[in-house]
């Protein structure tokens, strides 16, 4: 609340400087409506291509949206998912809006890109939003939780079951708009130097793993470290760390762990289905058209379906590149470990529902989606996809 009311206040002036600049960028990207929607394919198909095609037939100044990232420069899956929310709300405007994307410490350093946003010193970020606990621990449900939801329940939660809603009010204290735009599905439990038998080896192990779960791991008996994915590989190296979790086959593959650490395990108990949030500056959400805004939405929608379809893909095709041709030992988290790591979450996760009334609220939203998952979920995909593994292997 703090850190809202201040971040407000000091950038006052400069708010009122963007408002007015975008007023008339507005006013200039209205009347591409008839364009927009008066071409025929043909045209429309040419303006996808070069999207500024027919703003230069219009004497129509576009609008310049600056969106930062946490993410490094071309990076596989998380990058991509920003680089496809930057092409798309471009390319379905037909360049009335256009975005120019900026990689982490492009424009901004990775982790100041909520500050930047919520101040209007750029647009629009994208990055995943339990990075931001520090403002509000119940940041980390728009993300994921230990032992919570699935790509496909926190997307049921977001868009029908009040998650939106709830976002939208915690994300409107800090002058946000907020998104799903991408997720990993599920993430893997990490690469470990040395096998995992019994909760005796949890103690002390010093494993990077961030935010609600690396508090998870401190109350089992382990040592949770936080760094950026820059710093892993050498850490596991250099033996700083023993372990480390990132997100799954192919990301992970390309960070080449497996040759610091031959056990990789699974399942991953602390991303279930992380998502991906892009933050839109609120004064700029609320002076968009209709038409903007509903292209902004369905991009969300279209850049959140991609990254699905694409990690879905490709953690497939990489988790047989690394079992056949670089020999990773693949373990199942032991029994224990998991149950331990379960007790510890329901612990971490309520106290979270213990905190401010707005923390309380979306905390009990969440348990509830995902109690109806659960039971949903034992009948459905849980069911059908442990008779599968079992039954049919063969096809
Ligand atoms: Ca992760």
């Amino acid at each position: 609340m703090g850190d809202s009311e201040g971040g407000k206040k000091g950038d006052q002036p400069q708010h009122r400087k963007l408002f007015s600049r975008r007023k008339f960028m507005t006013t200039g990207a209205l009347g591409t409506a008839g364009l927009l929607t008066g071409c025929d394919c043909a045209e429309r198909l040419q303006s996808v291509e070069t999207p500024d095609a027919g703003l230069a037939r219009s004497n129509i100044k576009p609008r310049e949206l600056k969106m930062v990232t946490t993410w490094p420069k071309n990076f596989p899956g998380l990058g991509q998912a920003a680089e496809n929310l930057a092409r798309f709300i471009t390319e379905m405007s037909g360049g009335a809006m256009r975005v120019k994307l900026y990689a982490a410490g492009e424009l901004v350093g990775a982790f100041d890109v909520f500050d930047a946003v919520s101040s209007g010193a750029a647009d629009i970020y994208h990055a995943a939003e339990y990075y931001w606990t520090g403002r509000n621990q119940a940041y980390s449900f728009f993300t994921a939780v230990p032992f919570g939801m699935t790509a496909s329940e926190i997307m049921g939660w977001t868009e029908f079951g009040g998650g939106q809603q709830l976002w939208d009010e915690l994300a409107a204290g800090y002058n946000l708009k907020p998104f799903a735009a991408g997720n990993t599905g599920h993430q893997m439990g990490g690469w470990f130097r040395k096998e995992l038998h019994s909760v005796e080896d949890l103690r002390g192990l010093k494993m990077r793993i961030p935010g609600m779960a690396g508090e998870v791991l401190r109350r089992a008996g382990g040592s949770p470290v936080t760094m950026p994915g820059s710093e892993l590989y050498q850490s596991l190296q250099s033996g700083a760390i023993d372990a480390t979790e990132w997100v799954g086959p192919w990301n992970d593959v390309a960070f080449g762990f497996y040759r610091e650490a031959q056990f990789y395990y699974w399942p991953g108990f602390h991303e279930p289905g992380a998502q991906l949030g892009a933050g839109f500056n609120l004064d700029l959400w609320n002076d968009m058209s209709l038409q903007e805004k509903s292209i902004i939405e369905n991009a969300c929608r279209a850049a959140n379906h991609l990254a699905i379809a694409q990690y879905a893909h490709y953690n497939g095709v990489s988790l047989k590149t690394l079992t056949e041709k670089y020999g990773v030992k693949l373990r199942q988290m032991p029994e224990d470990i998991m149950a331990l790591f379960a007790e510890k979450t329901v612990e971490v996760l309520r106290e979270i529902g213990e905190g401010d009334d707005l923390s309380k609220r979306i905390f009990e939203s969440y348990r509830t989606a995902l109690n109806e998952g659960i039971e949903w979920n034992s009948i459905s995909d849980q069911a059908f996809l442990d008779a599968r593994s079992r039954l049919f292997r063969a096809l």
